[in-house]
């Protein structure tokens, strides 16, 4: 507690120093100089989100010691100035996004996020988030543990909404944690999680910009087929870069590769309450021996600049390291 206490202090100070030093700057622009990432997927969560003390991480049995919203942030920023993450899609309750984003404008994009304990917002207050800035993706839509089938016509006035405004969407698709349906979530189903449950819903908003978060694990070849029929639909890594066994999680990307969409794979962690998911997310990746390393720069930064829109000044400010 006191050497968490006293790393506390030393990155406060740091912030007051970045602060007075460069007006306008903001955590986003403190970053390293290493080669950018986009991180795609994860949450700004309270501190308690799963309980506190918090449970250990199921991979590396590490349980958070943070006792506070603020300190569980800045635990989150910490590890992704480390892994030099230049921007970040970060959802989850609404208070905790706005926190976050409040504390790096730059850095953080705001997901509007629907899971179990997580209505959809109306479709007023998402047109005013995302009129505000503080939404700009749609998503992650948990629809699975709400048991909605993508395809359910109550969601149509969100893709509606998305598809005029051009705002890029990102749907929860394939796992769960093992027994969701007996514990958390009831309504959970297995097959709710296939991505092709989403192809109607391209067919009718075919302008839509979306992406599969966690590339739809494992339902592999109707991953395929969407991939393949729907050159606009993009996949996120995430959270199975760190918590599948690793050598299952490489022969998914393999496949994925192998049939021609190493330029949609996207980077994302799915950080929830455990930092140290960010680094064993890229850890995933860097290990995959067959990836190329033009490969690997396109999964950590290319793919998701192109699927964001970037401009070429943003991208050369992602590269420039410490602005
Ligand atoms: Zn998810």
């Amino acid at each position: 507690m006191k050497r968490h206490k006293a790393a506390l202090w030393l990155l406060l100070a740091s912030t007051l120093v970045a602060i007075s030093c460069s007006p306008g700057t903001n955590e986003g622009q403190r970053r390293s100089a290493k080669a950018p990432i986009i991180d795609m997927h994860l949450h700004a969560f309270g501190f308690d989100e799963y309980g506190y003390p918090a449970p250990p991480n199921e991979v590396t049995g590490n349980a958070p010691t943070f006792d506070s919203d603020e300190a569980a942030m800045r635990g989150a920023f910490d590890a992704l100035r480390r892994a030099g993450i230049v921007r970040a899609v970060a959802s989850g309750p609404r208070e905790h996004v706005d926190r976050w984003r409040e504390a790096a404008p730059a850095w953080i994009l705001g997901g509007a996020y629907t899971g179990s304990r997580d209505p959809l917002p109306s479709i007023e207050e998402l047109r005013q988030r995302v009129d505000a800035g503080s939404v700009s993706v749609l998503g992650e839509l948990g629809l699975q543990y709400l048991g909605l089938s993508a395809d359910s016509p109550e969601l149509e006035p969100y893709w509606d909404l998305a598809e005029a405004l051009d705002l890029p969407v990102a749907v929860h698709t394939g796992l769960g944690d093992t027994g969701t349906p007996y514990d958390c979530c009831p309504k959970f189903r297995a097959r709710l999680g296939n991505p092709l449950l989403l192809e109607d819903v391209l067919i009718r908003h075919p302008r839509l910009r979306l992406y599969i978060m966690h590339a739809g694990y494992p339902f592999l070849q109707d991953v395929k087929a969407l991939l393949t029929i729907y050159p606009q639909v993009y996949a996120d890594l995430a959270v199975i870069n760190w918590a599948l066994p690793r050598e299952e999680f490489h022969s998914y990307v393999r496949a994925l590769v192998d049939a021609g969409f190493a330029d949609r794979l996207m980077f994302g962690s799915d950080q929830m309450v455990w930092p140290e998911a960010i680094a064993l997310g890229i850890e995933g990746i860097e290990s995959a021996s067959f990836l190329s390393g033009e490969q690997k720069r396109d999964i950590f930064y290319n793919n998701a600049a192109r699927f964001l829109k970037l401009t070429a000044e943003e991208i050369e400010l992602d590269h420039a390291g410490a602005r």
